[in-house]
C-alpha cells in the first residue's frame, strides 16, 4: 500500500489562473507560466482548479478576474505588468475592482533604488510600473523592474505576477507562495494506487457506488498506457482523522478494484514485478519482437533487476526466432512471425537458453501497417515456466508507440499475474497449455 502523504498544506483553496498575453493567444509563445504555478503549487498541495488566456484587453482581463473569483478563492494573473501601452494588467483589476490607480511610494522608492544601481536613468514611462490599484499592495520583484500585485477582495485574493518566467517566479516565491502557505488551513492526505489493464472509464464505472457513498474523497483518475492512478484524498483539521479516512478508503478501493491493483502508484509495475521475482527467488528471461527491449530496460532499470533478470533476445527479424530462439522454421513458415504459437516457442526458447525460471515473449504488430494480413495493434505474449506455458492474444488500438508501451504493460502484468497464480488480465485473451 502506498505510504500516505499528509501535510497542512491544502484545504479547499482553489486556485485559477490567468495568462495575459496577445503572443500566448497567436500562439507565438507558449503558456509556460502556467505549468510552472502549477507544479509549484501542486508541490504544497494547492490545485490550480482554472487556467484561462486572455489578451492585452482591460475590459477581457477585468473578466476574466471577475470569473476566476466567482470559481475560485486565488486568482493568479500573469504578463502585462511592465512600462509599455500594451501593458494594462494593473488597469484590468482595478476595472474589476472599480478604484483607480495610484502611486505606490515605497515601491516607487525601490524602483528608482533599482535604476540607481543598474545606472540608467528612470522615465516616467517606467514609473506607471508603480501605479497600483488603490487597496493593493506590491510585491518585490527581485530580478525585474515591474513588482507584483497583491489585492484582498473580502476573503478571496487577486495576485498579479510579472510576464518573464524568472520575474514571475521570483514574485510567486516572494509573495504569493508564502501567502498561500498561510491561508491553507487544514490538512490534506492522498493515498494512490496503481490498476493495469483495465481503461479508465472501467475503473471509474466501478468506483461510482462507492463515491457516491464517500463523499469526504476527492479521487482522481491519471491514465497512461494501460495504466490507471487512481489517487484519493481528502482534507480536514485533524490529521489523524483523515489520514484514517484516507487509509480506510484505500482499502475499500483494492478490494474493489481487486487484482487490477499492481501497488502503490509510487511503484512501477516493473518495480512490482522485480520485487515478486525477487520475494519467490525465481529468475525471468525476455525474448522480444515488437517490444524491441523495451520489456529488458523496463526490468533493469530497477535497481536488484539482475537478481532476477536472467537476460534477454531482441528477435526482430522473422529468421532470428528460429536460428536464436529455435522457433520451429514450420511453424514460422506456416503461420509467419505473428501467431501465438511462435510466441510460445520464443518464451520456451529464451527460457531454456539462460536457464531462467520464466520465459516471457511478445510479438505482434506495432504498426503503421498490417503484417502478414494481422492487424495493427495484434499481441500475442506467452510465459514458460518448467510446468506450465500460458499464452494470450491481446487487440491493442492507438498508434505506434502507444502500442508498445502498451504491450509492455500487458507483458509484464502477465508476468506479475503469473508469479502470483492469478489468471490473465483484462482483454487478454489466454490459451492454458500443459
Ligand atoms: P515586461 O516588463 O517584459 O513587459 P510584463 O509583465 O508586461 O513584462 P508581458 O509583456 O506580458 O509581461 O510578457 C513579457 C514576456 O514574458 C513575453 O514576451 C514572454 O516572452 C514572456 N511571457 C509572458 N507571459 C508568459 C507566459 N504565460 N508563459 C511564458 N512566458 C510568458
Amino acid at each position: 500500500m502506498s505510504p500516505r502523504k499528509s501535510s497542512k498544506v491544502k484545504g479547499p483553496l482553489s486556485v485559477c489562473v490567468i495568462a495575459v498575453g496577445d503572443e500566448l493567444l497567436s500562439g507565438f509563445k507558449t503558456n509556460t507560466n502556467r505549468a510552472w504555478i502549477g507544479r509549484r503549487l501542486g508541490e504544497l498541495g494547492i490545485d490550480v482548479v482554472a487556467g484561462r488566456l486572455v489578451s492585452d484587453d482591460v475590459d477581457a482581463i477585468a473578466t476574466a478576474i471577475a470569473d476566476g473569483l466567482a470559481q475560485c478563492q486565488v486568482v493568479i494573473v500573469s504578463g502585462g505588468l511592465g512600462p509599455t501601452s500594451d501593458d494594462v494588467t494593473r488597469a484590468g483589476l482595478a476595472k474589476f475592482a472599480k478604484v483607480g490607480l495610484a502611486r505606490d511610494v515605497h515601491a516607487e522608492a525601490q524602483l528608482r533604488a533599482r535604476f540607481e544601481q543598474i545606472n540608467r536613468p528612470i522615465k516616467d514611462s517606467h514609473l506607471i510600473q508603480v501605479d497600483l490599484p488603490v487597496g493593493s499592495t506590491a510585491i518585490a520583484n527581485s530580478v525585474g523592474s515591474a513588482p507584483g500585485v497583491k489585492m484582498n477582495i473580502n476573503d478571496h485574493v487577486v495576485f498579479l505576477v510579472p510576464g518573464p518566467p524568472r520575474e514571475m517566479q521570483a514574485v510567486m516565491e516572494a509573495g504569493v507562495v508564502p501567502d498561500l502557505v498561510r491561508r491553507r488551513s487544514t490538512f490534506v492526505v492522498t493515498k494512490s494506487l496503481r490498476t493495469a489493464l483495465l481503461p479508465e472509464t472501467t475503473v471509474a464505472e466501478m468506483l461510482e457506488a462507492w463515491i457516491a457513498k464517500n463523499e469526504q474523497i476527492q479521487i482522481a483518475y491519471l491514465p497512461s498506457a494501460a495504466e490507471v492512478v487512481v489517487r484519493l484524498s481528502a482534507h480536514g483539521a485533524d490529521n489523524t482523522v483523515v489520514s484514517n479516512v484516507v487509509d480506510a478508503a484505500a482499502e475499500d478501493v483494492r478490494e474493489i478494484l481487486g487484482d487490477a491493483v499492481v501497488g502503490d502508484a509510487g511503484q512501477s509495475l516493473a518495480q512490482s514485478v522485480v520485487s515478486l521475482l525477487t520475494a519467490a527467488g525465481r529468475t525471468v528471461a525476455i525474448a522480444e519482437s515488437l517490444t524491441g527491449g523495451m520489456i529488458a530496460a523496463a526490468m533493469t532499470d530497477i535497481p536488484g533487476a539482475s537478481a532476477v533478470v536472467r537476460g534477454g533476445v531482441v528477435s526482430y527479424s522473422t529468421e532470428s526466432k528460429h536460428d536464436v530462439l529455435g522457433v520451429e522454421a514450420a511453424l514460422l513458415e506456416a503461420h509467419g512471425p505473428v501467431h501465438s504459437g511462435v510466441a510460445r516457442e520464443m518464451a520456451e526458447g529464451v527460457r531454456e537458453r539462460f536457464h531462467a525460471d520464466f520465459g516471457i515473449a511478445t510479438t505482434g504488430v506495432a504498426g503503421p501497417t498490417e503484417q502478414d494480413g494481422k492487424p495493427v495493434g495484434t499481441l500475442h505474449l506467452a510465459i514458460a515456466s518448467a510446468t506450465s506455458e500460458v499464452d494470450v492474444t491481446v487487440h491493442l488500438r492507438g498508434d505506434r508507440t502507444t502500442i508498445r508501451r502498451q504491450s509492455v504493460v500487458h507483458a509484464l502484468d502477465l508476468l506479475r499475474r503469473t508469479i502470483l497464480g492469478l489468471p490473465p488480465g483484462p482483454e487478454q485473451i489466454p490459451f492454458w497449455h500443459g
